[in-house]
């Protein structure tokens, strides 16, 4: 298989930044008052224009990451929709949602079921047990179960201690959706690796990927051990404290519309930006950025068995 690029992690789905509801120019607006300092144009907002520039950038593949049940349904049915330009997507419920829905004790399998169909005949089932579910709830199907994780960063709306123990229990119930399904997990971890390591290590079979790591050499190690990739994004090209993987264990991600790379900033973030991150950690490295390209996109393909 020819070497191309692939944003193995994206929100262009994302119903709150890309409002499909909304005309062009409202969705321009609607982003610059939540980021007055953006230089944007309406076309950074179409989707169909979005996967063409990756497409014209060698970025032929895509996972729209999902945030919580009801993201990662828009990112089901936009990864249906757009299933034949390389659009995957992945379930997961964002640590940040974790007071919300442990507190409402929902079902997981539950909330997986089509809309319209009936709940099932066998006893109730809470956030501490989460039940196979059927392939057929899934069309297409996920390709990992995430972002999913920890964060104990300070302010709102992420909270506090009293938090942590929903966190956990959310991640937990995550993890082991993740291994009932088999399927590969995308963390997402900020300040809570402690709790992170101690966590996966009751689920010694679940693989995946750290999600835009950003701490200390020491956990990218512990993460490295734990034979986990490392989810590299535009961070790495203003943020250069943050340690780089080796490429083995690399995979190359854009967050967008987030963390837009440099010499980008101020602009949306999109997925034709995996070319230039590739660019950076390849000049970095001193490798060739085909050399960067071929490792990540066969980790990518092997991590959440891509085949096309
Ligand atoms: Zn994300």
């Amino acid at each position: 298989m020819k070497p191309v690029l692939i944003d193995t992690h994206c929100h262009i789905h994302d119903r709150d930044t890309y409002n499909f509801a909304l005309s062009r120019q409202q969705i321009s607006e609607k982003f610059l008052k939540k980021h007055p300092d953006a230089a944007v144009s309406p076309e950074d907002f179409e989707p169909e224009k979005i996967i063409m520039r990756a497409h014209q950038n060698g970025v032929m593949q895509m996972i729209c990451v999902g945030t919580s049940h009801e993201d990662s349904l828009f990112a089901r049915d936009f990864a249906k929709k757009y299933r034949g330009d390389g659009i995957f997507w992945s379930y997961g419920i964002h640590p940040d949602e974790a007071d919300r829905v442990v507190g409402q004790n929902i079902s997981i399998s539950d909330r997986l079921r089509p809309t319209g169909s009936k709940p099932s005949e066998s006893a109730p089932i809470t956030m501490g047990r989460a039940e196979r579910v059927a392939e057929e709830m899934f069309a297409p199907l996920p390709v990992a179960i995430g972002e999913v994780g920890l964060d104990y960063r300070e302010g709102a709306p992420r909270p506090g201690v009293a938090g942590k123990n929903n966190q956990i229990k959310l991640f937990e119930n995550m993890l082991q959706l993740a291994q009932d399904q088999n399927l590969p997990v995308i963390f997402h971890v900020r300040d809570a690796f402690e709790d992170f390591f101690a966590v996966i290590k009751n689920f010694p079979k679940i693989t995946g990927v750290v999600h835009s790591f950003s701490d200390s050499p020491e956990n990218l190690k512990r993460a490295l051990d734990a034979g986990f990739y490392i989810g590299v994004n535009g961070l790495a090209t203003f943020a250069s404290e943050i340690p780089l993987p080796p490429t083995e264990r690399m995979l190359l991600e854009t967050d967008a519309p987030f963390l837009t790379p440099r010499p980008f900033r101020g602009k949306i973030n999109e997925p034709a930006h995996i070319k230039d991150i590739c660019a950076y950690i390849s000049a970095t490295l001193g490798l060739t950025e085909s050399e960067v390209e071929g490792r990540t996109t066969e980790n990518a393909r092997r991590l959440f068995r891509l085949t096309h």
